[in-house]
């Protein structure tokens, strides 16, 4: 198992003590370290009532949740419904494609009528870049963005931080790859953004066609030859290729890419010994990844994202529920 450099800290104490001031949660780029810290240690109360029998709270009880979902999704909806029911709150599932957005429904007119239903919380996955932050400025109660296009998936990041900080204890100091499909992929965006923020050293690897103009500039270094990126890595993060949103030939076969960029055992080998394998789903396998990477329990920690998703998106729902009522009061 690769190890927590000297010198990290697990937390911060004064991070325990802020208040989460953020109405919504729409980007990590709002958030400042204290605040993210703070959502991750809220986390951590939450994980262990996973495996209990009951694992239903009343914190959220007489709230209500919408779940708004223009793109598909397994995971992430799943978890968020899982998460508002545990907390208690009544979660309701907008499903698109039978609602009237099928039929034409603008956005804003989706916003103003399920703001006239009175929700506290609105939880919007959108294909479009900003489709949440608009979201947030027609409607009342707390918006989370799910996901918006190509831009930001702030509780992926989250989730991600949380499943290595509970793995190797924390962040800081870590060098993390993160590897293929970056142009289309909010989850590096957004993983760039916090695991930056948090102190670790983030690489991005991919192919020139999927490296976005200016990836450089985020923060992270930039590599193409996933060898070398990968390099000394404590962590590798593999991105989906993400077909559905490429308009052209990005790379000449699926062969082609996994050949370079796919990873494998002999890849893995030049990361650091134990290096850990993550991926945020779903997989494309025999493309990005190698099933005997992803299903080998000792370095994949793929299922544990998953399951930190649910105790992640619980503390992000009681943060943002507390901030509402705190501004409320003021
Ligand atoms: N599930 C993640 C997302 O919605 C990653 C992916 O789809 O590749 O962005």
């Amino acid at each position: 198992m690769a190890q927590r450099p000297t010198g990290v800290k697990k937390t911060d104490e004064s991070a325990r003590a802020i208040r989460f001031r953020q109405k919504h949660l729409l980007a990590i780029a709002d958030l400042d370290r204290f605040e993210a810290e703070n959502l991750l240690d809220r986390a951590e109360k939450f994980a262990p009532l996973l495996d209990e029998r009951v694992k239903k709270l009343d914190t959220l009880r007489g709230r209500t949740l919408i779940n708004l979902f223009f793109e598909n999704s397994t995971r992430t909806q799943s978890s968020f419904e899982l998460a508002g029911k545990r907390m208690g709150a009544d979660v309701v599932n907008m499903s698109v494609k039978s609602s009237s957005v099928a039929k034409g429904e603008t956005l804003i007119d989706t916003a103003a009528t399920l703001n006239a239903m009175r929700p506290d919380l609105l939880v919007v996955r959108h294909g479009s870049s900003g489709a949440a932050e608009l979201l947030s400025r027609k409607v009342d109660c707390a918006v989370i963005n799910a996901g918006d296009g190509k831009h930001e998936h702030p509780t992926q990041a989250l989730l991600d931080a949380f499943t290595i900080r509970s793995r190797l204890g924390g962040v800081e100091g870590l060098i993390i790859a993160i590897c293929g499909d970056v142009l289309h992929s909010r989850v590096a965006r957004s993983n760039v953004a916090l695991l930056t923020l948090l102190g670790a050293q983030v690489r991005l690897i991919g192919p020139p066609t999927l490296m976005p103009a200016g990836a450089e500039k985020w923060g992270a270094k930039v590599f193409h030859d996933m060898r070398a990126g990968l390099k000394d890595a404590d962590v590798v993060m593999m991105l989906r290729v993400q077909r559905e949103r490429m308009t052209g030939g990005f790379f000449p076969s699926a062969r082609e890419y996994f050949w370079f960029y796919g990873l494998d055992e002999e890849k893995l080998r030049h990361a650091k010994p134990g290096a850990l394998v993550m991926h945020p789903g779903p997989m494309n396998r025999g493309v990005e990844i190698d099933s005997t990477v992803a299903d080998n329990a000792s370095v994949s920690l793929i299922e544990t994202q998953v399951r930190m998703g649910v105790a992640v998106r619980m503390a992000v729902l009681e943060a943002l529920a507390e901030s509402g009522a705190n501004e409320e009061r003021s």
